[in-house]
């Protein structure tokens, strides 16, 4: 067996054999503390029933400690130069299959299917540049994807479990927490990557959910409501909700909707909870006021 990699001197060493170049367009910041994979192995509960879809292996850092306590282990990485490393530093864990790929691009179903057919776990220690995509890919897909353990920056963890009232509270969350119910579960200092990011990160927990919170006549409208209620967050949400074209929705007709909903013209966008989106959509979206030919 291989030696762990979560640790400074065996990262150094797999680095200078390679005479590897991290990748700052990939977003290559590895692990080097093992108190961060054992946690994300716990965040996601995994046992060897599970099979695990890891993003972005990098050496195989936590792809060690994923093999040692799934089932299966997909790792999908984008970056051809590690694609030899990983067989170097993975040899011995049988129950890895490394896919060299974008995961953007990778189709999810397909994989899923030839591999049992899920519900699979997805963990990561995400790009940054790409952790949003990434994550609404997974959690808006239809795929059979039970829970993601998943590193993101501190900052990003933050926004996504924020509820009404709360600074961080934005599109991000209501996007992810209509489909999946968020917990940061721990923080890593940047002193636990190579090379070491500039902002701390967080492992957030996301379990899936089977049906979502709120049913929106349409999914897609409630989004475009919620998506123009914090672009311009300051602004109130009549305001907010006629400066954004796609809703074909006048100031007055928006605050007509909020009236008929018992809420009051002069709030944010910042203090609605998604019950509440969902409502003003409806009410919105059904009105036969609403310009004709908007989505
Ligand atoms: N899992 C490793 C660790 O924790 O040490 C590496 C994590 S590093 C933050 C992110 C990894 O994702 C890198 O290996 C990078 O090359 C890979 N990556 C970046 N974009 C990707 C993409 N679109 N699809 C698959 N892998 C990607």
């Amino acid at each position: 067996m291989k030696p762990y990699l979560a640790d400074p001197v065996e990262t150094k060493k797999v680095i200078a054999k390679y005479d590897f170049a991290f990748r700052k367009q990939f977003g290559q910041n590895f692990l080097i503390d093992a108190a961060v994979p054992e946690a994300i192995v716990r965040a996601a509960g995994l046992t060897k029933n599970d099979t695990v879809l890891e993003i972005g292996p990098g050496i195989g850092t936590m792809t060690q400690y994923l093999s040692e306590a799934a089932g299966k282990v997909i790792a999908v990485e984008i970056d051809k130069e590690l694609i030899p490393i990983l067989q170097d530093t993975l040899a011995g864990f049988d129950n890895v299959q490394v896919l060299q790929g974008d995961i953007m691009k990778t189709d999810l179903a397909a994989l899923i299917a030839e591999n049992g057919g899920g519900p699979i776990k997805v963990v990561a220690n995400l790009p940054y540049y790409i952790t949003t995509p990434i994550l609404m890919k997974l959690l808006a897909g239809r795929e059979a994807i039970s829970l993601m353990a998943v590193m993101v920056q501190e900052e990003v963890a933050k926004r996504i479990v924020s509820g009404p009232g709360s600074k961080d509270y934005g599109a991000l969350s209501v996007g992810v927490q209509y489909y999946a119910d968020p917990e940061i579960v721990c923080r890593a200092a940047p002193s636990a990557f190579m090379p070491q990011p500039k902002v701390a990160s967080s492992v957030l927990r996301l379990v899936k959910r089977s049906e979502p919170p709120v049913r929106p006549r349409n999914e897609e409208y409630m989004f475009a409501v919620v998506k123009a209620a914090f672009l311009q967050r300051r602004k109130t949400l009549p305001n907010a909700l006629s400066g954004y074209a796609p809703l074909g929705i006048s100031r007055d007709q928006a605050a007509a909707a909020m009236e008929r909903l018992g809420l009051d013209a002069r709030l944010r966008g910042e203090t609605l909870t998604m019950e509440q989106f969902a409502a003003l959509s409806d009410e919105i979206h059904c009105h036969p006021e609403r310009s004709e030919g908007s989505s």
